[in-house]
């Protein structure tokens, strides 16, 4: 098993990390997605506005 992170090899004292650093960007992503989490907003998958209509020539 990798670190889920960068992939290294895992750190059983650090499982399922590599090492502390990522432990913690795993926390602070955790973190920083669920305070991210868009209750107003709802992301409306495969609803993307329509490319900009380039054609000039009419
Ligand atoms: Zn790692």
């Amino acid at each position: 098993m990798a670190c889920p992170i960068c992939h290294a090899d895992m750190d059983p004292k650090y499982r399922p990390f590599c090492s502390k650093r990522c432990a913690d960007v795993d926390l602070a992503r955790w973190l920083s997605g669920s305070y991210a989490v868009p209750s107003e907003e709802p992301l409306e998958e495969g609803d993307f506005p329509a490319p900009p209509d380039t054609d000039q020539t009419h």
